[in-house]
């Protein structure tokens, strides 16, 4: 094929008035037709919409053109002209077909029931390649650019902290260990344990689940940081909202108090949102009207509402209320728990009909570095509760005082070894800080109306999968 045109990707042809000659590039989503004319739908990935290519079949080899099926990859040659269908404005008039790559018609996964979300998973090649795939994937791309977008305006600065971390007192969830001892042959030391002075990093080493502890050593010098990047956590919940490998976004901030945090915490996750309406129009909408057609609602709500705040200890008691009144939940409630995605959906969905920001948690089910209240029960957390997912932010105002920063530690038995270098933070011109962390793909489960983790990140990792 001569190549003095350039391939124009379908999204631009798209927008195109009529009349030039173009080259499209794409894979077959549809032949159709009757004895003289062919009707190809052609998806390059740019954008949900195919571009329909038409041919004349009494001025194309046959041969070529029978080679034309569902999910071969060709190069069309032809004039963009007025579409008489209705559907699209502008179609190919076809002057010159490529045939780039085949795909057996046979052997290519086409049933219906090759659809299912479960059994995409298990084909690699032809995930992305479905609709609801590329809608995801375009989606998924886009909030990654709004989230650098977003802070990048507001002066925050790109830390990267690191995936291997030998700190491991986060609390946050079991950790996948990294190591390159022959795990037929460990070296052991006196006492018969293993020996980490012998491993890589001559001390035992993890996968990151947090990047927040070297995230504040960045804001305690910066001012304003935030962390992007994939975080493990070895937890064996088989969820519809738990990944082993997942991205998160932690924003850390000197001089912000638990307001501060709570406020940038709602005008950063409503500016996603109105981001993602504003940019992915096609995608949303695609989704919306084939799974879920109250998303777009769901989403222009989230934007124009304020989120209902109030401490864990008020939400203890709706939640009391609502159990005395007969609702039925299937873990207990009582102050003191760790709510459950149920009970935060509660909250979200049928009390308040709007997200949630709890505050002020039982210091006993939250994290050692968060601010201690004054009651000496709770701690200075918060936690942005969202409808369908529950938990999508969680965050504190970090506890700056190294006097009971410390006492925390011994009382929680934690080994201070491991965590002197963040003790020095509060050693040396301490500051008053707050940070959450956003969970890339529970943004995305409510972004896209998803159903499961699974389906918003390309490549999941969960317990006994970890193929492709
Ligand atoms: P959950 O109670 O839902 O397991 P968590 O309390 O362990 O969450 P944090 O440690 O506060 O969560 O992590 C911050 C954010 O990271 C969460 O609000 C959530 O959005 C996300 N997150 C946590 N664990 C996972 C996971 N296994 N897979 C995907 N996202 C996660
Ligand atoms: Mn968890």
């Amino acid at each position: 094929m001569s190549q003095e045109i350039l391939r124009t990707k379908v999204k631009d042809l798209l927008a195109k008035a009529p009349g030039e000659d173009v080259l499209a590039k794409g894979w077959v989503r549809t032949k159709r037709g009757n004895k003289e004319i062919a009707f190809i739908a052609l998806n390059d990935g740019s954008t949900i919409n195919n571009i329909q290519i038409v041919v004349d079949k009494t001025a194309t080899d046959a041969e070529l053109l029978a080679k034309v099926t569902t999910g071969a990859c060709i190069a069309v040659r032809g004039k963009l002209v007025e579409s008489i269908g209705s559907g699209q404005a502008v179609e190919i008039q076809a002057s010159e077909i490529e045939v780039l790559g085949e795909c057996d018609p046979v052997r290519y996964p086409l049933q219906k029931k090759d659809t299912t979300f479960e059994y995409l998973r298990t084909v690699a090649h032809m995930r992305p390649r479905t609709n609801t795939f590329g809608a995801v994937l375009r989606l998924r791309s886009q909030m990654a650019f709004a989230i650098h977008e977003y802070f990048h305006s507001k002066g925050f600065v790109y830390l990267h902290t690191p995936l291997i971390t030998a700190a491991d007192a986060e609390g946050a969830g079991n950790m996948f260990q990294v190591t390159t001892l022959d795990l037929l042959n460990i070296p052991k030391d006196k006492k018969g344990g293993v020996d980490f002075s012998k491993d890589f990093f001559g001390k035992r080493t993890s996968l990151t689940v947090s990047g927040q502890l070297e995230g504040e050593l960045g804001a305690t010098a910066l001012g304003e940081i935030y962390t992007f990047g994939p975080t493990f956590r070895a937890e064996n919940s088989n969820t519809p909202r738990h990944l082993a490998e997942f991205w998160m976004i932690e924003p850390e901030m000197a001089f912000y108090d638990i307001k501060d945090n709570m406020a940038l915490a709602e005008d950063f996750i409503k500016s996603l949102v109105r981001y993602a309406l504003e940019n992915c129009h096609d995608d949303l909408k695609f989704l919306n009207d084939r799974y879920d057609n109250e998303l777009l609602d769901r989403l222009q709500s989230v934007v124009n509402t304020e989120f209902k705040i109030l401490t864990y200890t008020e939400g203890i008691e709706i939640l009391e209320k609502a159990v005395a009144d007969g609702h039925k939940f299937e873990y207990p409630v009582s102050w003191g728990v760790d709510l459950q995605s149920e009970h935060e959906r509660y909250l979200v969905e049928q009390h308040f009909g709007r997200p949630v920001i709890l505050t002020d948690y039982p210091k006993d089910i939250k994290a050692f570095y968060m601010k201690q209240n004054e009651d000496g029960k709770t701690v200075r957390a918060m936690d942005v509760l969202f409808p369908k997912i529950g938990e999508i932010i969680g965050g504190s105002e970090r506890e700056a005082d190294y006097g009971k920063l410390d006492a925390r530690i011994d009382e929680l038995g934690m080994s201070r070894r491991t965590l002197e270098w963040y003790l020095d933070t509060r050693r040396f011109g301490s500051c008053p800080h707050s940070g959450f962390g956003l969970g890339f793909e529970r943004l995305l489960l409510f972004i896209t109306g998803m159903q499961n983790i699974r389906d918003v990140i390309p490549f999941p990792r969960t317990p006994k999968n970890a193929e492709f």
